[in-house]
C-alpha cells in the first residue's frame, strides 16, 4: 500500500509521515515543491527503504495525475499558507490552493482513490459565532482584502471534494485546521507561537499585534496528525467536513506571556497596530475556537491543546536551549 502526501516535507506533512511510518507499514511517497517545505523536515526519513521523496509542484497536473496513479490513499496538505504570504503573494496562493487541490482531486478520482483534503478554520471567517460548528453560516470580508482569497480557496476546495463525493462516490474527508504548531513550524510566514518562541530566545521585543485580547486555539501539531490519520481510517469519516483542532482558547496577550515564562525571556510586549504591521486593508477574525463534537463522534476523541505542552515541545527544538541545556 502506497500513501501519497502532498506537503509531505511542509511542517504537518513531515509530521503526518513520520507518524503513518510509525503507525503502519506502508509505503510513502512524499512530494513538495519546497518553497516553504523545507527538505531537512524529512531528512531523518530519506534512509527509509520505504519512503521516497520528490519534487512536484501541484499546479502541474500531469504531474499530479502520475503520483496519485499509483498512490492507494492521498493526503493533500500542499499549499500556499500563512497569513503573510497569502497577503504578499495572492496570486500563487490562489493558484496552489486552488488548481493545486482540483488537480489532486480529478486525478484521484481517476481510480477512485481516498482524499484527505486540508482546509482551514480560516473558511469561517471573520464569524462571531465561536465555537465555530462546521455547518454554521460563514462571514467574509470584501474581496479587495487578500486574506479572504485564502479562506474562499479552501472553501473552493472544499465544495470541490464534496462534490467530487455527491458525484463520483470519490472517499473523500475534509480537515479544517485550526492553529496548528509545534516542532519545524517557522515564523516566516507570520505564525505567530514560533515568532514568540523566536523573539523571546532573542530577547527582541514581542510583537502583539492589536490589542492583544484576540483569542486563538492551539492544538499540537503531534496531535494534529494523529487525528488526521484516524480520520482516514474511519469509514463513516468519508465526506465529511471536519474541524481538527482542540477546544482550549487563549487570548494572544496570555500567549505572549506563557511564552515569556517559559522561555525565561526578559523581552518586553510591545503592541502593534494591525495597519503597521499589515497595511490598512487588513481584517482578521477575533476570536476563533473549533466545535469539536463532530470530531469527537467521528473518531472518539479530540485533542486537549495543553499550551504548556506546546511551548515545552517548540522551545526544547530550538538552538539556543540546546546550548543553554547542553
Ligand atoms: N499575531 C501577533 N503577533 C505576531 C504574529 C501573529 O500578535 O507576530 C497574532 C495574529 O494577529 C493573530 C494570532 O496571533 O491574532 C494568530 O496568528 P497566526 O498568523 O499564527 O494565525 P491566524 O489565526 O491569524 O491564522
Amino acid at each position: 500500500m502506497e500513501v501519497l502526501v502532498t506537503g509531505g516535507s511542509g511542517f504537518i506533512g513531515s509530521h503526518l509521515a513520520e507518524h503513518v511510518l510509525a503507525e503502519t507499514e506502508h509505503d510513502l511517497h512524499l512530494v513538495d515543491d519546497f518553497s516553504t517545505g523545507d527538505r531537512g523536515n524529512v531528512a531523518g526519513l530519506t534512509d527509509e527503504a520505504r519512503v521516497t521523496v520528490d519534487e512536484l509542484d501541484v499546479r502541474n497536473a500531469a504531474a499530479v495525475r502520475e503520483a496519485v496513479a499509483d498512490a492507494d490513499v492521498v493526503y493533500h496538505l500542499a499549499a500556499a499558507v500563512g497569513v503573510e504570504l497569502v497577503v504578499d503573494e495572492p496570486l500563487r496562493s490562489l493558484r496552489t490552493n486552488v488548481q493545486g487541490t482540483e488537480n489532486v482531486l480529478d486525478a484521484a478520482a481517476e481510480d477512485g482513490t481516498p482524499v484527505f483534503v486540508a482546509s482551514s478554520s480560516e473558511v469561517y471567517g471573520k464569524s462571531t459565532a465561536v465555537p465555530f460548528g462546521e455547518d454554521d453560516d460563514r462571514v467574509l470580508g470584501p474581496t479587495t482584502v487578500p486574506r479572504w482569497g485564502y479562506a474562499n480557496a479552501k472553501a473552493m476546495d472544499e465544495f470541490y471534494a464534496l462534490a467530487h463525493h455527491a458525484e463520483n462516490d470519490l472517499p473523500v474527508v475534509v480537515g479544517r485546521f485550526f492553529n496548528t504548531v509545534g516542532p519545524r513550524q517557522i515564523g516566516d510566514y507570520g505564525m505567530v507561537v514560533p515568532t514568540f518562541v523566536e523573539q523571546a530566545l532573542a530577547g527582541d521585543p514581542i510583537t502583539v499585534y492589536g490589542d492583544g485580547t484576540q483569542t486563538r486555539s492551539f492544538t499540537h501539531v503531534a496531535d494534529t496528525v494523529r487525528v488526521v490519520h484516524d480520520l482516514m481510517t474511519t469509514p463513516d469519516a468519508m465526506g465529511k467536513v471536519v474541524n481538527v483542532g482542540s477546544a482550549n482558547p487563549v487570548s494572544i496577550n496570555e500567549l505572549a506571556e506563557r511564552v515569556l515564562d517559559v522561555t525565561d525571556s526578559d523581552s518586553r510586549i510591545e503592541h502593534v497596530p494591525f495597519e503597521t504591521a499589515f497595511g490598512d486593508d487588513f481584517e482578521e477574525p477575533r476570536d476563533r475556537e473549533p466545535d469539536v463534537s463532530r470530531l469527537r463522534e467521528t473518531i472518539g476523541w479530540a485533542p486537549d491543546g495543553d499550551l504548556d505542552r506546546i511551548l515545552a515541545d517548540v522551545v526544547a527544538e530550538r538552538p539556543e536551549e540546546t546550548e543553554v541545556s547542553a
